[in-house]
């Protein structure tokens, strides 16, 4: 089968398993997943399955990846961070929707071929950078403002208290907490000044590697 008609089979299961966010499914409808998957993985593409990308990381589920930018509830005016770019994937569904993100990966390589792929695909509207994402998006870099939406794809021990500070009011962050055996994702949001944590549904990630603090 086409690519194109196995994508929209995969926009369909994401709706039957309970994705309405109509932003985040025109989004899956958009993104050629092949493009950001290993060649040798390429028939897999379009599995509801996370996947093996180089280094030993992973394209993350696309049902948890739709799941999590539903409980963003994004807008096209959004500036969005990402921590762990990895394959660029969730880069490019979130870059199709919001007016600014801002990417970390802590891996060169996989930056960088994350980079050549979004660039190729004509993507303009996203910032890289290669570092640890830890500590969020550091005042040196431009753009100096808070963050609309914030959304980690690599399981943290606890929830990062740089990144709560990053978030601007109203705005909300995703993060899976928890060891490798398995995560709770935590949806943070900030309320007049205050932050609210929920924990929502379990999750299986990457482990958020950091030099530690909190
Ligand atoms: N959304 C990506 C997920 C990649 S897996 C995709 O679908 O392709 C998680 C990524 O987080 C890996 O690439 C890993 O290298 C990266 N990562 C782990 N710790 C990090 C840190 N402290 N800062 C930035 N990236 C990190």
């Amino acid at each position: 089968m086409r690519y194109e008609d196995q994508r929209k089979l995969l926009v369909q299961d994401l709706h039957q398993r309970g994705i309405v966010d109509e932003v985040v499914l025109q989004a899956f409808a958009r993104i050629p997943r092949e493009d950001y998957v290993l060649k040798e993985y390429k028939e897999y593409s379009y599995r509801n399955q996370p996947l093996p990308i180089q280094s030993e990381q992973t394209i993350s589920q696309p049902l948890m990846i739709a799941l999590m930018m539903s409980k963003l509830h994004l807008k096209s005016s959004d500036r969005v961070l990402e921590i762990g770019t990895g394959s660029g994937y969730q880069s490019a569904l979130l870059a199709t929707i919001v007016a600014e993100l801002c990417t970390v990966e802590v891996l060169d390589n996989l930056s960088l071929g994350a980079q050549k792929v979004l660039k190729a695909a004509g993507f303009r509207n996203i910032h890289f950078r290669i570092g640890d994402g830890w500590r969020g998006w550091e005042k040196a870099y431009p753009p100096h403002k808070d963050f609309d939406k914030i959304i980690v794809s690599a399981a943290a021990d606890c929830i990062p208290s740089r990144l709560c500070e990053q978030i601007a009011e109203g705005g909300i962050m995703v993060v899976p907490v928890g060891g490798s055996s398995g995560q709770i994702l935590n949806v943070v949001k900030r309320q007049n000044g205050e932050l609210i944590v929920e924990q929502d549904v379990p999750c299986a990630f990457v482990p958020l590697v950091h030099q530690g603090g909190r």
